[in-house]
């Protein structure tokens, strides 16, 4: 469904990106992998539509995105992908079901039915008490179901997360965890999520490992080729 061929990025003499492809089945839950400073965000990135790569193809259902415009490709995030950082990056003046309808009134949806659905959203992720709160007001926790609601509620075809427990105590990361696989898995929603802890990676039916900037290994559920 989602798929990139011979990424490459560089920023300036660093190579962040040298040749990397994979690709991402519909529904499936995959991790990507490896030490620090070896590409796994900047891959998320470009798989994601945020930046382009200098050279390589990314493509969803065949089409190709990283040789669309600013604009095309804005749209294109809206409707097909959500996307959840470390930090929530909530919209910190909002309440929480004000950040949830957001992505919902941009992909023009009406105000009545954008809030009602975000309730329903933040009822599923178990915030539903944090609705009229604004972030500051949220844990650590609270804010990224929050912002997995977020995520969710265009129907997105994929979600990226990017270190999405990196902030959080193992606790509130293990909640996070169980309610975005559950939720991606219920809505047979692709997830992509680059970590280094292997506690988030065991979510996953399919590990990708990066390291400086290329794919050294793959496994699924258990049975890993990754350093060989
Ligand atoms: P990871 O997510 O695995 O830690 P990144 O994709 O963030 O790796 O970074 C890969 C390499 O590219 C690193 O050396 C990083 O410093 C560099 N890099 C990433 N983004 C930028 C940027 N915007 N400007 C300059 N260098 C960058
Ligand atoms: P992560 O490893 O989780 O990607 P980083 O701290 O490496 O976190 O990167 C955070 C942000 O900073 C990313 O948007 C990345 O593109 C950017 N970045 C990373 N390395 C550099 C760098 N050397 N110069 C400028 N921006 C960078």
């Amino acid at each position: 469904m989602l798929e990139a061929r011979a990424l490459r990025k560089t920023f300036g003499r660093t190579t962040a990106l040298d040749g990397v492809s994979l690709e991402i089945g519909e529904g499936e839950i995959v991790a990507i992998t490896g030490p620090s400073g070896s590409g796994k965000s900047t891959a998320l990135h470009c798989l994601a539509g945020v930046i382009r790569p200098e050279s390589g193809e990314v493509r969803l259902d065949g089409r190709r995105v990283d040789t669309l415009g600013e604009d095309a490709r804005t749209r294109l995030r809206r409707e097909n992908f959500g996307i959840v950082f470390q930090f929530g990056q909530l919209v910190p003046e909002l309440s929480a079901v004000e950040n949830v309808a957001l992505p919902l009134l941009f992909n023009r949806h009406g105000r009545q039915e954008s809030s009602r659905a975000a309730r329903s959203w933040l009822e599923r992720l178990d915030v539903a008490g944090c609705a009229d709160l604004r972030p500051g007001e949220l844990s650590g926790g609270q804010l990224q179901r929050v912002a997995v609601a977020r995520a969710l509620a265009v129907g997105p075809r994929v979600i990226f997360a990017d270190e999405p427990t990196g902030a959080l105590d193992s606790l509130a990361g293990e909640q996070v965890m169980d309610a975005l696989v559950g939720t991606a898995r219920e809505s047979r929603t692709a997830l992509v999520v680059v970590t280094h802890d292997n506690r988030v990676a065991a979510y996953a039916d399919r590990e990708i490992v990066l390291r400086d900037g290329a794919v050294a290994g793959t496994s699924t559920a258990g049975a890993s080729t990754a350093g060989a």
